[in-house]
């Protein structure tokens, strides 16, 4: 996720980290990098603007000159700004209200507002333990009624049937009238998109909006369509009263041009942001968190919760246990990490929130293994035996032969597997010695 962007952005402040001495000129050299790094994210030429105006403004106002450090307090400037560019600080839905509340989502076509509509019922459901009803308002595509009611179904939320000969808003206040009548706590109404603006699909959301007054009209828009998502946020923007926005496909975002653009030219928070194809590819957004990943400095508090949130806990502390006593992390314990990975939304969800040093040690020069990936390698793991899992150091090559036959991969990927079983041995030991905030110290260095 904005990998391109991170790479050009500490690029930039790379030369800063080291330097005793921060001038007025050379801060220049810095941010004319920076300039360039935020345009060819496709960032709208404004918000660079006024963004290096800001981060020039504050790094010479304030100790950054006289700081010890003042490479990393202009970075800490950076940090700042951009932090602020995308909103200061989470902002949740607005739930407050008679229930059951009403969430009007909007965009085009193909943004993913219907996979998000899903997305957003099994958050409420799992993580507030709300009572959703989702219902479709697009009368143009069968489709896309079908597709709502299959994701409700695999989410087991409720859902509302529609037809296309219905008008929209007839449908809207079936669902709302329905979901009084059963205590729902929510109802999240999913409208159809048009491929680009289009003044019937606008006039049409307008009359749904005024129709069921709802207590949050969520935009929904693709993040790689960079300055494209920004010019139509600001389309939408001007149609509807909007109370939030959710970047999508943030996953395959290289640039970021979205991401830093939208709150500021819309001036509406965004919400959420989508990571993945899957249902649980939503994640609730946080600017300074955001800020963070983009500085390359990872997100660890991010990870920290989601593992709280479905790792299992006895496993865990099964875990934390052995390792105290000073046992060292074995193949047993790699093959349960695994698979609470792939719980958590899979290895490629965890390598983006880790920091770019990390990561990138992690898995040398190579891109992060993906879930077909880890199933592999559950599958080696699984034809050796008991006593070989717990005592890596016996697997030899005949031992390595065996396995591989047995788990139909070739040798090389055994001896691949076992490299990284190295590595997180390796990083295991040194949480367990020096917890999460040593080596995080020792990695911003
Ligand atoms: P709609 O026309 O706005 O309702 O869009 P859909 O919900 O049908 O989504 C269009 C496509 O985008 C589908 O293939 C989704 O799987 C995909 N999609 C939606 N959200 C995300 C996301 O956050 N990441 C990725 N990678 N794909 C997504």
């Amino acid at each position: 996720m904005l990998d391109q962007l991170t790479e050009r952005l500490t690029g930039a402040l790379k030369t800063l980290r080291g330097q005793a001495r921060l001038s007025e000129s050379n801060i220049q050299d810095v941010l004319r990098e920076v300039r360039i790094a935020l345009l060819e994210a496709d960032v709208a030429l404004p918000v660079v603007k006024e963004f290096v105006d800001t981060v020039r403004r504050e790094a010479l106002g304030q100790a950054v000159l006289s700081s010890l450090t003042p490479g990393q307090a202009f970075i800490g400037v950076v940090h700042q700004v951009l932090t602020r560019l995308m909103g200061e600080q989470n902002e949740g839905l607005n739930l407050a209200t008679q229930p059951p509340a009403v969430i009007l989502m909007a965009g085009l076509q193909g943004a993913g507002k219907t996979t998000t509509a899903g997305k957003l019922a099994k958050w409420l459901k799992e993580q507030q333990k709300k009572k959703v009803l989702l219902v479709s308002c697009d009368i143009y595509r069968p489709a896309a009624i079908e597709q709502l009611q299959i994701l409700s179904q695999s989410i087991e939320v409720d859902f509302f049937p529609s037809f296309a000969h219905q008008a929209p808003e007839e449908i809207a206040l079936a669902a709302l009238d329905h979901a009084r009548h059963h205590y729902h706590d929510v109802l999240i109404v999913d409208t159809a998109g048009r491929l680009a603006i289009d003044e019937a699909m606008m006039q049409e959301i307008q009359r749904l909006h005024q129709t069921i007054h709802p207590v949050e009209t969520l935009f929904v828009v693709d993040a790689m369509q960079g300055q494209d998502a920004v010019n139509t946020a600001r389309a939408f923007g001007e149609a509807l009263p909007l109370t939030g926005i959710i970047l999508t496909k943030l996953d395959g975002d290289a640039r970021g041009g979205a991401a830093l653009s939208v709150r500021h030219v819309t001036q509406r928070p965004i919400k959420f942001i989508g990571v993945g194809e899957k249902l649980t590819g939503l994640e609730a957004f946080h600017p300074e968190r955001m800020a963070s990943r983009i500085l390359g400095m990872g997100d660890v508090l991010s990870l920290i919760e989601e593992a709280q949130r479905s790792v299992d806990k006895t496993e865990a502390e099964k875990l934390a246990k052995k390792l105290k006593k000073g046992q060292s992390f074995d193949l047993e314990d790699f093959k349960s990490q695994l698979q609470q990975m792939r719980k958590a939304g899979g290895i490629g969800a965890m390598m983006d929130k880790l920091p770019a040093q990390l990561s990138r040690g992690l898995a040398p020069g190579t891109a992060a293994p993906d879930d077909h990936a880890l199933r592999r390698i559950e599958g080696i793991i699984n034809a050796m035996t008991p006593l070989e899992r717990r005592r890596p150091e016996l697997l030899k090559a005949s031992r390595k032969r065996r396995i591989a036959l047995g788990s139909g991969v070739q040798v090389q990927e055994v001896n691949r597997l076992l490299a990284q079983f190295e590595q997180m041995q390796k990083m295991m030991k040194m949480l367990s010695q020096g917890g999460m905030t040593k080596m995080m110290r020792g990695m911003r260095n």
